[in-house]
Parts: C-alpha cells; structure tokens; sequence
C-alpha cells in the first residue's frame, strides 16, 4: 500500500465573509506519494484560485508564504482536485497527515466545490503528529511540525507552510517513527456511518475503537443498549458496570466495569454531530486501565453525583 503524505495550505474570511459550510477556502494541496517501503514515487504541488475569500486574510499573510498575485493564475479547486485523484492513483493507498484538521477541510471543500467525495463514509488515515506521539511514548503528546523536524535533524531546506514542503517534512518523520505504530490508524468522520453496515469497528490490540451510524437524537443514542454496553477489549465478555454512563460535559459520557481476567475495563462515548445532517453519532473506546486511571474516573463519577445533587 502507498501512502499519500498530504498537507494543504488554506484562506479564511474575515466574520462577516465567514460560511459555515467552508469556513477555510483551500488554496495549496501539496502530497508526497511513498511505496509501501517508504521512499519516494512523486510529488504533487497546485495551487488554487480561491473564488470564495478571494483575499489573503491578515493573518494567513505572516503565516503562509502565498501572495494574492500567485493565486491570480492558478487553477480553480474542481481542476486541481482532480489532478490530486489522478496524482494519488488507482494503487491502494492511506492518506497520512500532520494532525487531524486536514481531511476534514479537504471533505468540506470538495462538497461545497460539488466534486466527487473522496469516501462515503467515515475515512481511514494516519495522524502522523498521534504516531509520533506513540514513538515518544504516549499518543496524548502532540508537538509541532517544526519541533518534530528539529527532534529528528531532518535537514530545512525548504520553507515551512507550503503546502508540498510541510508534505515532505511529514514524510520525512513518518521514515523515522517506528512502523509497528503505523497499527493505529485515526478515522475522520466528516461523513459518518450512515447505517449499520457502514459503522466502524476496529481492535488495536490494546483498545477497541467503535464508529456508530448516526441517530435521531442524543436521547436515542445514548440509551441504545448497544452503546451503553461495556465489554471486555480482550476477551469481550460483556462485562457488569460498577460505574454507569455518566457525563460532565453532557458531549462525553464514562463508564467502568472489570474482567475478572483483564483488570478494569473504562470506556469513553464521544457524541458528535455529523456535518451533514445535524445528527449525532457516537465514538466509543473500550480499554484497560491501570488503578492511577482508575482512581482518576471514581473521582470524576463522584463529582458527576454531587454536581446532580446541587
Ligand atoms: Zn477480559
């Protein structure tokens, strides 16, 4: 399998310009293409004619090293969208990315841009600065590019925030993370699963993640025994809860139980709401926690009872 190394370089409007539907208007898609050994096939480098926030905001000006007169004579999104499609092939391949924002503007402005999607449903990729995190030591540890760059020598040759050379910098780390990490790969959900054949479930070994179809709403969701339900990550016996589904912020709900085999088992409910329809869908992990995380969700339970109670 290839991996398509993507970064992209966007404008934004100022409030009063702003939609909600593409609040970023995608100027550079820049790509590096790896074989399944890690070295280089080709590159991709466009830039994009912006027809909705036609200037550089102010702030993108210091940041991005892209001029309005560069714009003038580039090709619209539609043109150069499906350059990139021809440039990523007809090979199977994995979209790698510095971080989780990317395919999601990409998914916006090829709906608004009425091109075709790029999935259907929820898309596998890999977070390069979450991988990065594994090769450190824990995935929650989430540095920048140019720090990343500096970490591992990768000689700067090129400037940052073009969207080709950010591409290339991230291929270069990719090269130096350990490959057993590539395992965990990150979904985005932009599209959610639409029914239940199309939901998402995938064991990493150590956690289990879960994907669910959208609902028609959050009272629905949250009761649907399917979602409530805590099952051991290795064994899945379905496990007794000694701490239901609770919420403190009424988006994430806990809940705890034990394996009699595998120790204390936590699972964590993200609702979202899809894009599309407005409805929620749920993301759920089950994993197996130590007695320090443990101790940490008691606590966070008590407060939910007490914070009730008031
Ligand atoms: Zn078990």
């Amino acid at each position: 399998m290839n991996y398509i190394v993507l970064d992209l370089e966007w404008n934004m409007g100022n409030r009063r310009e702003e939609l909600k539907v593409m609040p970023f208007e995608i100027i550079e898609i820049g790509a590096v293409k790896l074989d399944s050994g890690k070295s280089e096939i080709e590159r991709f480098s466009r830039l994009i004619h912006p027809r909705v926030y036609r200037r550089m905001h102010w702030m993108n000006k210091s940041i991005v090293h892209i001029s309005n007169s560069d714009l003038k004579s580039a090709a619209g999104f539609e043109e150069v969208y499906s350059e990139f499609l021809a440039f990523c092939g007809d090979d199977p391949y994995i979209f790698c990315t510095w971080g989780d924002t990317d395919l999601t503007e990409l998914q916006r402005n090829i709906f608004y841009f009425d091109c075709i999607p790029l999935t259907e449903g929820p898309l596998e990729y890999l977070d390069v600065q979450k991988l990065n995190g594994y090769n450190e030591g824990s995935h929650k540890n989430r540095i920048s590019l140019e720090k990343a760059v500096e970490k591992y020598e990768i000689s700067e040759v090129t400037d940052f925030h073009r969207a080709v050379n950010d591409a290339s910098y991230t291929a270069e780390i990719l090269k130096h993370i350990d490959s057993r990490f590539e395992k965990y790969t990150s979904f985005n959900t932009y599209y959610a699963p639409e029914d239940r054949e199309k939901e998402i479930e995938r064991d990493y070994g150590d956690y289990i993640k879960q994907i669910f179809k959208c609902y028609k709403d959050k009272h629905t969701l949250i009761h649907d025994k399917r979602i409530r339900n805590l099952s051991c990550p290795v064994c899945k016996a379905v496990l007794e809860k000694s701490i239901p589904p609770f919420s403190l912020n009424g988006k994430n709900y806990l809940m705890m139980g034990s394996c009699k085999d595998h120790g204390t088992v936590k699972a964590k409910i993200r609702i979202k709401k899809n894009e599309q329809n407005n409805l929620p869908y749920a993301v759920k992990t089950t994993r197996i926690i130590n007695d320090e995380e443990k101790d940490a969700l008691e606590k966070k339970y008590q407060k939910s009872i007490s914070s009730k109670l008031e």
